[in-house]
């Protein structure tokens, strides 16, 4: 079998392995194709692919933009792009320019309520410029402020808490824009995770496909395997490719190992033979 995996972190964002130790460990777990995704950085991807060539596996340029939609936030992936394009480079720099503004107000909000320091706390645990809410979560649990992560979130990171900021990340036609623009492939990260309904999913896939968008993961590790036909359908619908991730972010913190999930149905035209011919 033929195992590919176009959804996994590194420690660039917010996962706990460096990018060539995660590529050995995929070639441990005999994944064939894989792509790194970090979260609004390309930095990881040269010392990834130079481990999968060592390692004889096929490496994919990834990214996974974050993305505000009508005020949801989405995840979106580039696939298979030239991360030399400056286009490209510069529209993830104002995003992570965006991500320092969203944690330092997330750091005044806790610190109304008693927490200091939290930016550099949330800093120390992020070992790269990526800092997410993940960060901030690590820092509460070894202050005593909570128990585990998912606490931390339910008492102080979601809508309506003190350390929960609205923020505005790219728009939906930049990031597509900037992926095509660098000869990838746009593809709607984890869709079952957007709650959206039956009304908004169609508008949604249908503006993706309208500014560009190319493909949707189908299979990922982040959502349940019982919605693989309800987007599968909706691949067809759109013309989209389907696509397949863990969204692995490392030993103890995922959802999923690295690694066959599950097959994609028949009817969907797989996103990986696109890139036959470039990697
Ligand atoms: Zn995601
Ligand atoms: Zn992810």
């Amino acid at each position: 079998m033929y195992i590919v995996d176009l959804h996994s972190h590194s420690n660039v964002s917010d996962g706990n392995l460096n990018p060539d130790d995660l590529i050995s460990y995929a070639a441990e777990k005999n994944v064939d194709m894989i792509a790194l995704t970090d979260h609004d950085d390309i930095s990881g991807l040269d010392l990834a692919r130079k481990k999968a060539e060592e390692l004889g596996i096929s490496f994919i340029n990834g990214v996974e933009i974050s993305v505000t939609w009508r005020s949801r936030t989405i995840h979106m992936l580039g696939l298979n792009f030239d991360p030399n394009n400056q286009n490209l480079i510069k529209g993830l720099e104002r995003i992570r320019e965006g991500r320092i503004e969203r944690a330092k107000k997330i750091a005044y909000g806790l610190a109304m309520v008693g927490i200091p320091n939290a930016f550099e706390g949330a800093k120390s645990f992020a070992s790269h410029q990526v800092i997410g809410r993940i960060h901030f979560a690590h820092y509460l649990v070894s202050k005593g402020y909570s128990k585990n992560i998912k606490s931390v979130f339910n008492k102080f990171m979601t809508k309506g808490k003190p350390g929960y900021v609205e923020h505005q990340w790219a728009s939906l036609e930049d990031a597509v824009g900037w992926i095509k623009n660098a000869g990838g492939i746009a593809v709607i990260a984890h869709p079952g995770r957007y709650d959206m309904g039956k009304k908004l999913y169609p508008q949604f896939f249908q503006e993706f496909k309208n500014f560009g968008g190319g493909g949707i993961e189908i299979i990922s590790g982040s959502q349940s395997l019982n919605q693989i036909d309800y987007f599968a359908d909706f691949a067809q619908q759109f013309d989209f490719f389907g696509s397949i991730g863990s969204d692995f972010h490392g030993h103890g913190v995922s959802h999923r190992d690295l690694g066959p999930l599950h097959k994609l149905p028949e009817k969907i035209k797989p996103i990986w033979n696109q890139f036959t011919q470039t990697s």
